[in-house]
């Protein structure tokens, strides 16, 4: 089974080349079915796992991971990745209030959202306030009304002779006038906002219940009348396989700015967050979690990214695995430099790639015995060197990577063939790798490492 084939970890130090075409297939057959599982749409799962089989074929194999684990960890970044990497947060407006449009279709939760936004907004210290610019139902105004006072924030609302109780959009009596049309209240509420001094205006808008023409003007119209800093289309989770039509329908109308999934707290694994972020591109913002005003949450691509490939465990294995193996390589760099055996291209290239899976080379390099000084050198090499400098090292044959010092002048040129790169570029590598290897020895000879965990120093 797939948690069988996933659930093994290799015992080896050393990784075992590229990861085998049948190792892929068979994994992606299993992912394919995750997140068809996951509602999400056909063509986005086809061009999903023909990227990710892409990525597979071309990768080394890790000496943490299985291949199956190790394309399920592939899924997995590329997941995050076209969910957004990073959450994203609201775009501010530098002055005046800030305008946040909503659109989807009707029962999309547009309306609870506002409440739920408000409320967050509100608890950050921002004085938000609500504006109905859904005309289209007759409770509609009435309901946002509700949702405002449970958010414990103000509603502007077209004003409807005495019966209202609320923040009138206009002066009594202009109110029948204007009942009607809400491009004109969305523009009030936000006058009304600006002459308050609210910093916040959630315009609520009308959905139907199918994308159609004249709704989309009037999306459209409301926002080019208010000019928002954001418009979010709000989309139930549960949507399946029309996410893809009615995403690009308001993709194409309203040009919305960022996306809201909601009703997540229900079954749906939340494939349609993945078929709207890959069909356009927009960066999924929050997610809706229940009726309550509370259920909100800031959007995670990481926690959705499971969510979706429905593998917690394993993917929770998958971090165990890399950590422990990070933990006996440092534990076998260790080893060496007690036994002062020299470092050699292999203990190079292992650091190089933990270097930039981790990111973050300064305090990475610092940990490292010998690596410190080279710290400066190697954190002023951009990307691209480090492509050159993996290429060299993969070009030397095992003998080289442990005896440097036997590379001569063929070897050189034989590497700098298969790399890519000039004679001179792996003179050059040969060259700090003599002085860091040296540096290693003078260190041993002076007593501490600096910055070697437990070590005396
Ligand atoms: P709108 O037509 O887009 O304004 O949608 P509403 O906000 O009126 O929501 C439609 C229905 O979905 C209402 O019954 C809401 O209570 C419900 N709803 C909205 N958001 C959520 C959610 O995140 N979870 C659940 N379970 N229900 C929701
Ligand atoms: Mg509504």
């Amino acid at each position: 089974s797939l948690s069988d084939r996933l659930t093994g970890t290799f015992k080896n130090l050393r990784g075992k080349g590229r990861l085998t075409e049948s190792d892929i297939n068979s994994t992606i057959r299993d992912i394919r079915l995750a997140l068809i599982d996951a509602d999400v749409a056909t063509p986005v799962v086809r061009e999903f796992t023909g990227r990710v089989r892409q990525r597979a074929l071309g990768a080394e194999v890790s000496g943490a991971l299985n291949p199956g684990q190790q394309v399920v960890k592939i899924v997995n970044d590329e997941l995050i990745q076209i969910l957004g990497g990073e959450t994203r947060r609201l775009n501010m407006a530098k002055t005046g209030p800030t305008v946040i449009m909503l659109a989807g279709l009707q029962g999309s939760g547009k309306t609870t959202f506002a409440g739920k936004l408000a409320r967050l907004l509100r608890d950050q210290g921002h004085f938000p306030v609500l504006v109905a610019a859904d005309l289209q139902r007759p409770n509609a105004v009435r309901q946002l009304e509700v949702v405002a006072d449970r958010a414990g924030v103000p509603c502007f609302a077209p004003e409807r002779g005495n019966e209202g109780g609320h923040d009138a959009v206009t002066e009594t009596g202009e109110g029948t006038r204007s009942f009607g049309d809400p491009v004109w209240v969305a523009q009030a509420g936000v006058g009304q906002a600006k002459v308050r001094q609210y910093d916040v205006v959630i315009v609520d808008t009308a959905g139907r219940l199918a994308v159609d023409e004249a709704l989309m003007d009037q999306a459209r119209n409301i926002r080019d009348a208010i000019q928002p800093d954001e418009v979010l289309f709000v989309i139930d989770a549960m949507i399946g396989q029309a996410a893809i039509e009615t995403a690009l329908a308001f993709s194409k109308g309203v040009d919305f700015t960022g996306v809201v999934l909601s009703k997540l707290d229900g079954d749906a694994r939340g494939g349609a967050a993945l078929s709207v972020a890959s069909v356009t591109g927009k960066p999924i913002m929050y997610s809706s979690i229940g009726e309550q005003v509370k259920d909100i949450e800031v959007f995670h691509p990481d926690r959705m990214a499971s969510r979706i490939l429905d593998m917690g465990d394993v993917l929770t294995l998958i971090e165990q695995a890399e950590k422990a193996f990070d933990k006996r390589q440092a534990a076998e760099m260790q080893r060496k430099f007690m036994a002062e055996e020299d470092f050699t291209f292999d203990d190079f290239l292992q650091q190089m790639s933990a270097v930039r899976k981790m990111g973050n080379l300064k305090s990475i390099l610092g940990m490292m015995p010998g690596m410190a000084n080279m710290r400066d050198q190697l954190a002023s090499l951009d990307e691209k060197e480090f492509d050159r400098v993996e290429a060299m090292v993969r070009s030397m044959t095992p003998f080289e990577r442990t005896h440097p010092k036997q590379i001569n002048g063929s070897r050189r040129a034989r590497i700098a063939g298969g790399s890519g790169v000039t004679v001179s570029e792996v003179n050059q590598l040969l060259e700090r790798f003599g002085q860091a290897q040296k540096m290693m020895r003078q260190l041993r000879r002076g007593g501490g490492m600096p910055g070697m965990p437990g070590m005396p120093g």
